[in-house]
C-alpha cells in the first residue's frame, strides 16, 4: 500500500506532467494556426494549395488547441476528469497510427510518433487515476472501471470491426473508385466549360531552380474555344493534363525564347497532342528565328519513337502525317518592335521584343480577344517595348526574381564550396526583373492585375510570399498575385472581371 505522502507526490508529479503535455499541445496548436505549412512538414503532411493549408490550419490547430485546453484545465484545476477528453483523442490517434503501421507500408520513423503519443496517453490516464486514488481509493477503483466499462469496450470493438471491414474490402472499394474516376475524366472538358472570353492557366510558374509547387514555364491560353500554349518547360505537359486539358486540342505552341527551361518538353507535348488527338497535322510552333532549329531537333529526337507508335497502334489511331511539329518563325520588320503573328477567330496575338540578352531574340506575347487582353512577358529585364505593348492590358503576367533572396542563396552556395552554383545564381540577376520593377511596369502600363510568374527563387511555403514580393505593392495599386501551378485566370467577354480558379 502506497503511503499518503508518496501518493500525494506521485499525484503532483503526474499533474505537472499532464500540464507539460498541455503546454506542448498548446505550442503545436499555435504553430498550426500561425505557420501551418511549416508545422505540416514536421508531420509529413503536404497541403494541396491554399485550401489544404486552410484545412491544416483549422483542423490540426483545433485538435491540438482543444487537447491543450482540456489538458491544462485538468492539470491546473481540481477537475482532473477533464483529462478524459484528450485521453479519448489520444486513444483514437494511437489506434489510427497502429492501424496504419499494419496496412500503410510505413517507414520506421512513424514508430517515434506512436511512442510519444502513447507516453502522453499513459501520463494522462495515470494523472486521472492517481488523483482519484488520492481522494478516495474506492472511487479510484470505479474510475478505472469506468475506463474499461463494457459499453466503452463494445463501442471500441465495433469501431475496430468497421475499420477492419473497410481494409478487407480495399480491392472492391478501389474498383468502384476506378469507375467513378474514369467517368469523371471522360466527362471533363475545361475548355468547353468556360464562358466565352480570354482565359489563361499556369501549367508551369517556376524556373530552373527546383520548386515543389512550380515546374518550368508553361502557360495555356484559351480564347473562345481555341487553345494555345506559351512555352513548354520541363514537367509542364503532366501539369497541363492534371489541369484536365486535352493536348489533342492544342492549336499551336508559342515559344518566347530557347532557354531549356522554356522548351524542354516540346517533344512530349507534340507526342501527346498527336497520339492523344489522332491529329493529322503536325503541331505549329511559333517563335523568333531559331525556332526551326529547335523544332527540327525535337522532330529528329522523336522520329524513332513515332515510328514505333505507328507500327504498334496503326496509322488510323496515330496518322503519320500528324507526328512532330512544324516551325512557324516570325521576325520583326526593320525598326519595329512588334508583329502580329495570329489574327483569326476574333483572336489577335502580337509578338514583341523584350530584353533577355545575351539571349536574342527573346519575345513576349500580347493576346487580344473580344475586348479582353493579356500580356505574357517571357524572360526579360524591365523592357520599354513591353511597357508600351502592355498599355491598358487587363492582365499582365510578368516574370519576377527576388534579388535579396537570390543574393543570399548565392552567398550561401559560395560559403559551402559550390562556386559554380554561386556564380550562376549571381549571373541570373542581370537578365530578369525584380518584383518592384514589374509592379512599376504594371502601373505605368495601366494594367488591371499583375501576376508574377517564372518565380525565382523557389517558394516552398507561402509564408515566403511576402518576402518575395518585397515592396512591389508600393508601386502598383491593383492586385498582385504570385503565380503557382494550377491557377486559372478567366476574363469573360463583355465585362471587366478577372476571376481566379484552381484547376489542380
Ligand atoms: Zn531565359
Ligand atoms: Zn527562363
Amino acid at each position: 500500500m502506497i503511503s499518503k505522502r508518496r501518493m500525494h507526490m506521485l499525484e503532483t508529479a503526474l499533474r505537472i506532467l499532464a500540464g507539460l503535455v498541455g503546454l506542448f499541445f498548446l505550442v503545436l496548436g499555435i504553430g498550426f494556426l500561425t505557420l501551418p505549412e511549416v508545422l505540416a512538414t514536421g508531420f509529413f503532411v503536404e497541403p494541396a494549395r491554399a485550401v489544404g493549408i486552410n484545412a491544416i490550419r483549422g483542423d490540426f490547430g483545433a485538435l491540438f488547441l482543444g487537447m491543450s485546453f482540456f489538458c491544462l484545465l485538468g492539470a491546473v484545476t481540481i477537475h482532473r476528469r477533464l483529462l478524459v477528453v484528450p485521453i479519448v483523442f489520444l486513444t483514437l490517434v494511437v489506434t489510427g497510427r497502429l492501424t496504419g503501421l499494419l496496412v500503410d507500408d510505413l517507414p520506421v520513423v512513424v514508430a517515434d510518433s506512436i511512442v510519444i503519443e502513447f507516453s502522453f496517453l499513459i501520463i494522462l490516464v495515470l494523472a486521472v487515476v492517481t488523483f482519484s486514488a488520492k481522494k478516495d481509493p474506492v472511487k479510484a477503483d470505479l474510475t478505472v472501471k469506468a475506463f474499461f466499462s463494457s459499453r466503452i469496450l463494445l463501442g471500441f470493438a465495433v469501431l475496430v470491426l468497421i475499420v477492419a471491414g473497410i481494409f478487407m474490402s480495399q480491392k472492391k472499394i478501389g474498383m468502384a473508385l476506378v469507375n467513378v474516376i474514369a467517368r469523371q475524366f471522360a466527362q471533363l472538358d475545361v475548355v468547353g466549360d468556360l464562358p466565352d472570353g480570354l482565359h489563361v492557366g499556369l501549367c508551369g510558374s517556376g524556373a530552373p531552380l527546383t520548386d515543389a509547387k512550380r515546374v518550368c514555364p508553361c502557360l495555356f491560353v484559351i480564347a473562345g474555344k481555341s487553345l494555345y500554349v506559351v512555352d513548354t518547360g520541363p514537367g509542364s505537359t503532366r501539369k497541363l493534363e492534371l489541369m484536365k486539358l486535352q493536348p489533342g486540342n492544342i492549336k499551336a505552341v508559342l515559344l518566347t525564347h530557347f532557354h531549356s527551361d522554356h522548351i524542354g518538353e516540346l517533344g512530349e507535348l507534340m507526342l501527346k497532342r498527336w497520339a492523344g488527338g489522332s491529329r493529322q497535322d503536325p503541331l505549329e510552333v511559333f517563335g523568333p528565328p531559331g525556332v526551326e532549329t529547335v523544332v527540327r531537333g525535337f522532330n529528329l529526337a522523336y522520329s524513332l519513337d513515332s515510328g514505333y507508335r505507328v507500327a504498334h497502334h496503326g496509322p488510323r489511331t496515330v496518322p503519320p502525317s500528324g507526328a512532330g511539329g512544324v516551325a512557324k518563325p516570325f521576325d520583326f520588320a526593320a525598326g519595329k518592335e512588334a508583329v502580329v503573328i495570329i489574327d483569326a477567330d476574333g483572336l489577335k496575338v502580337t509578338a514583341f521584343r523584350v530584353d533577355h540578352r545575351p539571349v536574342a531574340p527573346a519575345v513576349g506575347y500580347r493576346f487580344d480577344y473580344e475586348g479582353r487582353s493579356l500580356v505574357i512577358s517571357g524572360d526579360t529585364l524591365p523592357s520599354e517595348s513591353l511597357r508600351r505593348q502592355a498599355a491598358g492590358v487587363d492582365l499582365l503576367m510578368h516574370e519576377a526574381l527576388q534579388p535579396t533572396v537570390v543574393r543570399t542563396l548565392s552567398r550561401l552556395n559560395q560559403a559551402s564550396g559550390r562556386a559554380n552554383i554561386a556564380n550562376i545564381t549571381e549571373d541570373i540577376l542581370s537578365y530578369h526583373t525584380f518584383p518592384e520593377e514589374a509592379a512599376r511596369i504594371a502601373a505605368a502600363a495601366g494594367a488591371q492585375h499583375l501576376l508574377l510568374y517564372h518565380v525565382i527563387p523557389p517558394l516552398p511555403v507561402s509564408i515566403l510570399n511576402k518576402t518575395f514580393m518585397g515592396d512591389a505593392k508600393k508601386f502598383f495599386n491593383g492586385p498582385i498575385t504570385i503565380g503557382v501551378d494550377g491557377l486559372l485566370f478567366s476574363m469573360p467577354a463583355g465585362n471587366k472581371k478577372i476571376l481566379k480558379k484552381w484547376l489542380l
